[in-house]
């Protein structure tokens, strides 16, 4: 347990860091990606490739091989899609009105470099003059608190939620394993205000990592925590390792914890997906956690009023 300054220094905000991180304009011929059948949103829309929040375990390291480019940059370079709002305008016209969106499905939308180049906020000024869409937000940063001015127009129109990640509250956890995400204080902190300006808010505890997170006790305080600041739903999906992935989580294990190294590779290196009484354990154990705290599994479903005069207008346009 750290104490005195040990304890104010691991809580520090970092204010600058010298890493060397390069930022590129990259052209896009769409913005909005058709999902897999099953999902629970068919179009997700990610403003950026790459992500510089640099989470040991993030699934989208993948989308950098893509480009050539190796799974460990993803983190160091990375890529504002081009003209997002031109793009989604147009291709909003073949998007029924009730096929859910989100934003923010493989990298942060509100990540440090949206403060510079803000295409998450172009993306929303244009569903700002939308109605009877279903979208929602998933992000780490309290950045999406800058917005809310814009939020709390879109959510007038639209059905609007705002999913805030958060894998631990433990503060020196947090920062070995996202490197540059923010602290849970701060997703905290905007819960509060997203739920105070009457937005549906919920926090997810995703990725739930085996033997690291995933004890109740710890997912029972980040629950409460979540409920404190105003969430009304809670999640928490389990950890997926893609090849990609597992080169820059495997070595995290062996700096951190190493005791773990053998169990996570002899289950993660043939599949990326944890099967088994685990799984169910911890579905059962985030479902008990849910019903402690009152909370739901998703955003209620709503139908602002403004919805019933304009829907037929929508579907003909
Ligand atoms: S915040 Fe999300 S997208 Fe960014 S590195 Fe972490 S898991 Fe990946």
């Amino acid at each position: 347990m750290l104490v005195g300054i040990a304890k104010l220094a691991a809580e520090s905000e970092r204010l600058e860091s010298k890493r060397k991180v390069e930022y590129f304009e990259l052209p896009a011929r769409t913005i909005l990606n058709r999902t897999k059948p099953g999902m629970p949103f068919r179009w997700s829309i990610n403003p950026y490739r790459g992500c510089e929040f640099g989470c040991r375990y993030c699934y989208a390291r993948y989308t950098h091989e893509f480009m050539e480019l190796d799974a460990r940059e993803f983190e160091d370079k990375i890529y504002a899609k081009a003209h997002t709002a031109e793009l989604l305008r147009r291709e909003l016209r073949k998007v029924a009105p009730d096929d859910g969106i989100a934003i923010g499905t493989a990298t942060d939308p509100y990540q440090p470099a949206e403060r510079r180049f803000g295409r998450t906020r172009a993306i929303l000024e244009v569903f700002s003059h939308q109605r009877g869409r279903h979208l929602s937000i998933t992000t780490k940063s309290d950045l999406v608190t800058r917005d809310l001015a814009l939020l709390a127009e879109i959510k007038r129109s639209n059905a609007l939620s705002v999913n805030m990640t958060i894998t631990t509250l433990h503060t020196e956890l947090a920062r070995a394993i996202e490197v540059r995400a923010p602290r849970a204080e701060r997703p905290l902190a905007a819960v509060a205000k997203l739920a105070d300006a009457g937005i549906s808010v919920g926090v997810f505890a995703h990725p739930v990592m085996p033997l690291i997170t995933g004890w109740l006790e710890r997912l029972d305080r980040l629950a409460a925590a979540a409920k404190k600041a105003g969430a009304s739903y809670f999640g928490g999906g389990l950890l997926f390792l893609m090849p990609s992935a597992q080169k820059v989580f495997f070595p995290f294990l062996e700096e951190r914890f190493p005791h773990l190294v053998k169990r996570y590779k002899e289950r993660f290196e043939k599949n990326a997906y944890l099967r088994g009484p685990y799984r169910e354990m911890i579905r059962d154990r985030v479902r008990t956690i849910r019903q402690r705290h009152g909370l739901s599994s998703s955003p209620a479903d709503y139908q602002p009023e403004l919805w019933l005069g304009e829907q037929l207008e929508l579907f003909a346009s």
